[in-house]
Parts: structure tokens; sequence; C-alpha cells
């Protein structure tokens, strides 16, 4: 690909070494020290306004997080150990300095001083929303203790103690790096294309071949071994693969619970929920609870049908349990709907996919992408080999022209590497301090299966819409037009973050998408009508138990996260709850005479540990307006460029810069309403 010249910001840098990493995170927090130090000694409450308090400090804070964000990245991406743990190291110290200033004293007087007095609140609005939001922090901070109070002294050493947590977490889950050795007849059914590439064993191995749990071993597993007695000791190996967590998991919901109630919360998801969408607790329990009633005769009906499917090859089985779902769910498809999913995954080689992806941002978003292909360029700009760096440009965009950001892919697993897909900001946008636009970039971290000698790395249909999914992040990331770093892109309230991804996923499922996204990886042709009818067909097949799996999360996370006391989080047991909930909501069987301590799924998933603590509802509270948004404005007319561009101006380019609602609305021209949500799960008039 050629580009349009030479991009007026550059790349960032990627030559960090371990020590770098670590004295450029001390000299960013002994910076922005000496910023509010001086702040503090100059300004009094008297003197105080909005340009000689928050004005710098904001400014620091967007200087910061240019290079904040990259150094606390390597720990997800790099290669080298050494670096991964200055990473996090990096992390920590940032996160601690994060508590501290956010609990100074001196500070928030004056930002307090400020907010109590209106004729002092900034006419641009996102000033004035930047300050709402800077003093509820302060308050979320624990500002609103008596100084020297020994309630505020708690306060403060509960918060570093959740930081260490959230990280050892966090740790553990990435370099977990277990297994389990199988013979070949026990792994009948893999596809060829897996078991070629796992490691094979030596000594008393011999004759043995290593399935981790990474994804691309597990889910293919998982979905296609025939043998019941594998996937239930991987379902259960996986379960259990990151033992230390489930203290570390306890330890921090009971902390959390402390927390809140030091600042008068009932509990940690009435502290969280106050400042989101949903507003409070009972909203979302409603929500949950009306849903879940909404779900459960479809539910039932799916699991019959599936045990029913499943006495075809074990006759004596009266039990669905948890390890034979994507194994059952997958045959489903392929048996009654005739869905081959190998057959489809020939039609979307990854690189290709995501050119036309590409192809459908630049029609409706107006958006150009170039990828830099040259070594030299390269250099320093990238951490890994594996690494793709694309220039973004805009085209024809309210006759804008201009460069728009960076964009990374890091498309392959690898050791050490985060195990999931998640698109991560390695540098905001904002106004900066002499009044010129510093635009983003962002990267998409994923662990799709590498290409071999004798093929790309193909992607499944659930894999393109994850990729898509994940673009839909970077592309808000990317287009986010923001005057504070604080609220540039995705930097908006967790009940709303995934809307916008969410709503492009919908471009997978249309034949006409469909058609001009693949292209087989030998004859080039494009999916056969009759294999997009069929893939269409099961988009909502045994999606009543999809979601109640989803609800089980979002009820898993309010019952830990939302006790009626603290004594009863202090006496709850998770991994007793994870499972009892699990038997009860997602209708799968646990293996039989439980303990309901056999599986340990709140260890596995950093989730509820790293923000999306009381706040899992979210994946379907917000696809309630993903599914209203696209019914709305796209559902006739997928391809529409100017249903597109009004979609990036008024919800994307926003970020967080306003109540998120109000964007909503505006884009929507009303209140949104849960209709097209049920009507595409077939449950609108139940
Ligand atoms: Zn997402």
């Amino acid at each position: 690909m050629s580009t349009r010249g030479t991009p007026p910001q550059p790349a960032p840098d990627f030559t960090h070494t371990a020590e770098s990493i670590i004295s450029a995170t001390k000299k960013l927090i002994d910076r922005s020290k000496l910023l509010e130090d001086s702040i503090a000694k100059e300004i009094t409450k008297e003197t105080a306004t909005f340009n000689n308090v928050l004005q710098p400090l904001a400014n620091e804070e967007s200087d910061m997080s240019l290079e904040a964000h990259i150094l606390g990245f390597y720990q997800y991406v790099s290669a080298d150990k050494a670096l991964r743990d200055a990473s996090s190291e990096a992390e920590k110290l940032m996160d601690e300095y994060g508590i501290e200033s956010g609990m100074r004293q001196d500070i928030f007087d004056l930002v307090d001083a400020i907010y109590k007095n209106p004729a002092l609140h900034p006419e641009v609005p996102e000033a004035a929303w930047y300050l709402k939001k800077a003093h509820q922090s302060y308050i979320k901070n624990g500002m609103s203790l008596p100084e020297g109070s020994e309630e505020r002294a708690l306060f403060k050493k509960i918060k570093k103690e959740l930081s260490e947590l959230g990280i050892r977490f966090s740790k553990t889950l990435n370099e977990e790096n277990g297994g389990i050795w199988f013979t070949k007849e026990e792994l009948v059914g893999v596809p060829e294309d897996v078991i070629s590439t796992l490691k094979v064993g030596e000594g008393e191995n011999e004759g043995k071949i290593f399935l981790t749990y990474k994804y691309p071993d597990l889910l293919p597993t998982m979905k296609y071994c025939t043998n019941p007695e594998t996937r239930r000791r991987l379902f259960l190996g996986n379960e259990n693969k990151c033992d230390s967590n489930e203290k570390v998991f306890k330890d921090a919901v009971v902390l959390r619970d402390e927390k809140a109630r030091l600042l008068g919360f009932d509990s940690h998801s009435d502290f969280v929920l106050s400042e989101r969408m949903a507003k409070s607790k009972q909203k979302v329990q409603e929500f949950l609870g009306d849903l879940r009633q909404k779900l459960i005769p479809g539910g039932e009906t799916e699991k019959a049908k599936l045990l029913e499917l499943k006495k075809t090859k074990e006759p004596d089985s009266d039990h669905y349990y948890l390890w034979d779902h994507r194994f059952y769910d997958n045959l489903m498809l392929e048996k009654d709907y005739a869905l081959d999913a190998q057959k489809i995954a020939e039609y979307f080689p990854l690189m290709n996919t995501i050119e036309k992806m590409f192809g459908i941002f630049e029609q409706l978003f107006g958006l150009e992408f170039f990828q830099v292909t040259d070594k030299k360029e390269l250099e320093g700009k990238i951490w890994h080999d594996d690494c793709k760096l694309f220039q973004v440009w805009n085209k024809g965009y309210e006759g804008d022209d201009g460069f728009v950001g960076w964009l990374y892919l890091d498309l392959h697993p690898r050791d050490g590497k985060y195990g999931h897909a998640a698109n991560f900001n390695l540098q905001p946008g904002f106004i900066d301090r002499h009044g010129k636009r510093r635009v983003p970039a962002t990267a998409l971290v994923c662990n799709f299966s590498k290409p071999t000698k004798d093929k790309p790395s193909l992607l499944k249909h659930d894999e393109v819409v994850t990729l898509f999914h994940e673009l839909g992040h970077g592309i808000h990331d990317l287009v986010s037009r923001t005057i504070y770093s604080r609220f540039h892109g995705t930097s908006v309230v967790r009940d709303f973050v995934e809307a916008p991804s969410q709503m492009l996923e919908n471009w997978c499922w249309q034949p006409e998408q469909l058609k001009y996204l693949s292209s087989h990886y030998t004859s080039k042709e494009a999916l056969p009508e009759e294999l997009i009818g069929s893939l269409v067909r099961t988009r909502h097949v045994n999606d009543a138990l999809a979601n109640l799996r989803q609800l089980h999360f979002g009820y898993f996370d309010l019952r830990v996260h939302g006790p009626s006391s603290h004594k009863e989080i202090v006496e709850m047991d998770p991994t007793v709850e994870y499972n009892e909930l699990r038997t009860q909501i997602t209708l799968l069987d646990p293996p039989a005479d439980t303990d309901n301590k056999f599986g340990k799924g709140q260890t596995t998933f950093g989730h509820l540990m790293g923000g999306y603590d009381s706040g899992y509802y979210g994946y379907l509270w917000s696809q309630v307006f993903s599914t209203d948004m696209f019914y709305q404005a796209f559902k006739k007319d997928p391809m529409n460029p100017e249903a597109g561009r009004r979609y990036r101006k008024l919800v994307l380019e926003r970020g967080g810069s306003q109540d998120e609602m109000e964007s909503l609305k505006e884009f929507l021209g009303r209140e949104p309403n849960a209709d097209a949500f049920l009507e595409e799960l077939g449950l609108k008039n139940n």
C-alpha cells in the first residue's frame, strides 16, 4: 500500500529497556508531583480558578498519558520477561502515585473551592464536565473523610492494597502456562491443524502431546473433541489453572466492600453504579432479573434439544454438562444447520479479512488505512516482529483529509503475551498546552492462530466477529476528538463502552457484508450464498443459553460486590457462589456429587478484578443500546455513509466528554429502549 505522505505526528517509540521503563516512570511521577506542589504553594482557595488549577493539571495529565500507557503496556505484549516485570512495576508505581495524588488535601481544597463557586465554573461545556468529573473522583478517593482521621488513613491503605492485588491477579493470569498431556486417542476429533502445532512429549510423556489452556488449543478441543472425558478434564483444568488467584479475589472483594462502606455507600456496587448510566444497584438487579425471566423458557427448550442430541452419542446420559455445551452446540450447528465452521473459515484468511474490514470503515466513516511495511521505518516503532503498524487518515470526512492516528495489530499468541483479545490505548488524543491537537495511537492485541507453511491464518466466523468487535474499540479510540485526554475515545462509562463495538458486530451478520468480507484462501471466491444463508440462520441458535451465561457473570458480579452486609462478604466463599449461581442460571449441569468447589472461574478472567467490577452487566446493558442504534440507523442500509459519518460525529468523536446518555439520545433522536434488543432475540412478545 502506498501512503498519503509523512504523518504530522510520528508513531510512538518502543525502544524501552527494563531500566528505562522504571526511570521514565519515576521521572513522570516527579514531574507531576512538582507541578502539584507548585500549584499548592502559589494558589489559595481565594485565588483558585479553573485556569490556574485544573487546566495545568489537565495538561500534565495529558502529557503524562502519552508515555504512561506505553510504559504499562509492555507487560501484556513484550516477549522479554524483564520488560514485562518492569512494566508491571511501572504500573504499580503509577497506581500508587495516582492514589497519592488523588488524595492530596491541598489540591482537593482548591478544586473544591472552584466547584462550590458557580461563578468559577468554566463556560466551555467539556471544561465544566472536567471540573465535575475531577471533583467527583476526589470524593470517590475518600476526600470527604475528615483530614487526618483514622478512616482517611484506612481508606488510603485499602486503595493501595487493592492496586497490588489487581496487579498480582493479572500477572498470575498472564504468566499461566499450564496444560495437560494427552494421548492422540484422547484428542480424537480435534482438527489436525491444532494437533500439529502442539508440543510432543519425551521421557515420561513419551507418546503424548501437550495441550495448553490458551484459546487456540482450548477452544477447538472443547468444540471438536469427541471424547467427553478429555473435555471434562480440560474444562476443570482450565478453571483451576490459577489457584493462587482464589485468595486474591476474595481479599479484593472484601476490601472493596470495606472501602465503599467507609464512604457511606451500602456496598461496592452502590459505590460504582452511582456514576454509571445505570445509576443504581436496584436498576441493574431489575434489568438482569427481567432479562433472566424472559430467557429461561428459551434456555430450557434449547437445553432439552441439546440433551436429546447428546443422547444420540451417549444414550445413558441424563445430564448436559458444562463441558458438553461447546461440543453439542457446534454439533447441532453442523447437523441441523449444515454449518461447517472449518469450511467457512477457509473464506476468512486473517489479513484479507482485516483489509476488507478497513474497506467497510472507509466507506462508513471516511477513513483510509496504510500499512507501514518499510523495515527501516518500523525500526523502534513496534514491540515484536509479529506486530503490524498502520497509518490512519481521513478520506473526505467533513472535507478533511488529515491524519487520524496510528493503529497497531498484534494478532498471534506467544509466551508471556496477554491471552485474550483486547484493544489498548497507547496514546490518547487531546488539545495540548499550545492549543495543538495530538492524535491517538491504539493497539489491538489478539490471539488468532498463526499462519502455517501451507495455509494463512484462517478465522472462524466467531473470530471474525471478535476481530470486528475489537476493531470497533480501536476505531472509537482513533476517531475520538476531545479537548482532554481524560475523555478520549473509549474513556466512557463502563456500561456504554461496549455499545459501539457490539453495534459493529452486526456487520458480520449481513449477507451483503459477508460476501464482501470473504475471499477463499485458494480460489479467492466469496462465501457462496448457501453458506451465507446457513451462517446467518445460526445467529441466534442457542442464544438464550449464551445470554444466560453472560447473566451468570453479571449476577455473580453483583453478588460479590453488592452484599447486604460486610459480614456477609467476609463469610462468603466466592467459589461456592460462583458454582451455585452458575448451576442455577446457566442451566448447564455441574459435575455429579459436586461440592460447588469444582471450578474457580472467577480466578481465570480478569474482568471482575480490573475495571468490570460491578460492571459486568454492562455487556448486556450496552447491547440494548447497540441494537437500538443499529436498528434505528443502519439495519435497512448498513453501508449508508451519511449514517456512518453521523454516528462517528455524534457518538464516537465525543468519547466521554459529555454525559453518554445525551450523546446516545441525540444520535437516536429519542430516548433509547429495549424493543430492538428483544426483537433481535425473538423475545419481543413475551
Ligand atoms: Zn469489547
